[in-house]
């Protein structure tokens, strides 16, 4: 990939396992952009770079439930964050569920491509689209919807 990007990173508890792991896996990408983390999987990710010698522009917000999803969302307004990868643990309740939802919402509006698994999280870093300069992607619709006529 040519352009370089500011990749969000956040992962609940029980997946941060899971995110080393796919931080691990994409490194030689990931090393070549920055990283905007909250602040424990950022800490996990440096961590585990540094133990493999991988070298790596890692920016650390708060913690979660500090706030570190709701600065990421500020970014994400703010047009700052090109992709986010987000674990979310599904079967746990969180304490800021709200930022949560905001974090969410925010990249819906603002159409920031956002992966909530690692599959999803492979082909997205992976597109050739990042690159084409010609393609613009499509902006959501917020259209009235007449249920009677349509
Ligand atoms: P953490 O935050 O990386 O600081 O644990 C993640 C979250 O809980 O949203």
């Amino acid at each position: 990939m040519n352009k370089k990007l500011t990749i969000a990173l956040v992962a609940h508890d029980q997946r941060k396992a899971d995110m080393v792991e796919w931080a691990l896996f994409n490194a030689e990408t990931l090393s070549q952009h920055t990283l905007v983390c909250t602040g424990t999987t950022g800490g996990l990710i440096k961590k585990a770079f540094h133990e493999r010698g991988i070298e790596a522009d890692i920016v650390c917000m708060n913690s979660g439930p500090w706030g570190g999803d709701a600065e990421i969302a500020t970014m994400v307004v703010r047009h700052e964050i090109n992709l986010a990868i987000f674990l979310i643990d599904d079967l746990n309740p969180q304490p800021h569920e709200a930022d949560i939802q905001m974090l969410l919402r925010q990249c819906r509006i603002h159409n920031v491509p956002i992966a909530c698994n690692r599959y999803s999280a492979d082909l997205m870093i992976t597109s050739s689209l990042w690159d084409n300069d010609s393609y613009v992607p499509t902006k959501p619709r917020y259209v009235k919807f007449n249920r009677e006529q349509d």
